[in-house]
């Protein structure tokens, strides 16, 4: 069998003929943002509805590293490496400390609650920028069944911890990356889960102290949704699908694709070199190795 689709003759470049999409971890319900620590040589990845985060280890498998994890989705690391984390349960965005305690980095914004953080990035200058959809708070599946307070927006938690709403004009914003220069950002709509409602990749263009500006329609998945994508170092970007992984050009047209049995949530790359892509796809992990590496 094929693990991949070709669309465009340069994606060919990118796989490798005899790496295989691998299964490294199953018997989950729906597993969510994978983030890789290469010097501790691990995969965390979130098991949402099973409220815990789980460590993979290349030749040891994996084991429980948080447990409950407050129903904990997206994560990512900081430029000090540290692990930032969005929870549904808890309804905030965290960072892990190096002793271990858990820091909050955001969790109201104007004196109301947050609806349930889904995934979370650092740009250079260390400002954290989130996704705030309804999702975790609409069913008690992956969190508690509550109110909403806020609409679905983008925020910037700048570096002294000031915070603002940066984009509110999406239906439920869910994945989110930056081209490898920062000057583009890349914010998917998943919609509300009904049916018309939108499922695309905007981008926006970063001006000068990180004002946004534009936010057209740069890609639309199909099948299934950019729940979470990551950049290449080229700058091409790599999107979750119902099918597996859309690798899309930076002009927006579907290059190829990573076939995998499950829908995919989400992905990170890893391993040596960052040639390595790990991919959350509802009860497992996959992984493949590619002729590429990934951007932080
Ligand atoms: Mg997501």
């Amino acid at each position: 069998m094929s693990f991949f689709e070709i669309m465009d003759p340069a994606f060919g470049k990118f796989v490798l003929g005899n790496a295989p999409v691998k299964q490294i971890a199953t018997g989950f319900d729906w597993v969510e943002g994978p983030v890789w620590f290469g010097d501790m040589n691990c995969l965390l990845f979130s098991d949402i509805p099973n409220n815990r985060i789980m460590r993979w280890i290349p030749g040891l498998g994996t084991s429980v590293f948080r447990e409950p994890s407050n129903f904990s989705n997206g994560h990512t690391r900081d430029r000090q490496g540290r692990l930032v984390s969005c929870e549904h349960g808890g309804r905030r965005v965290t960072r892990t400390e190096y002793d271990g305690s858990i820091s909050i980095v955001a969790d109201s914004y104007q004196g109301k609650r947050l609806n349930s953080p889904n995934d979370v990035i650092v740009a250079s200058d260390g400002a954290i920028w989130f996704t705030d959809p309804h999702y975790g708070i609409a069913t008690d599946y992956e969190g508690y069944r509550s109110e909403q307070e806020l609409p679905c927006n983008v925020y910037r938690v700048d570096p002294s911890g000031s915070m603002q709403a940066v984009l509110t004009d999406f239906n439920c914003p869910n994945g989110l990356a930056f081209s490898p220069d920062e000057t583009k950002l890349y914010v998917a709509d998943t919609g509300r889960m009904h049916g018309g409602d939108p499922q695309h990749i905007r981008v926006f263009n970063v001006g000068e102290n990180w004002r946004l500006s534009g936010g057209e329609v740069f890609h639309v998945i199909s099948p299934g949704c950019a729940d979470g994508m990551r950049l290449d170092s080229d700058g091409n970007l790599w999107s979750s699908a119902a099918d597996g992984v859309h690798c899309i050009a930076p002009d927006g047209h579907l290059m190829g694709k990573i076939l995998v049995p499950e829908t995919v949530s989400n992905l990170c790359f890893g391993g040596r070199g960052k040639h390595k892509l790990f991919m959350t796809g509802t009860t497992s992990v996959y992984a493949i190795s590619l002729n590429r590496s990934g951007a932080l």
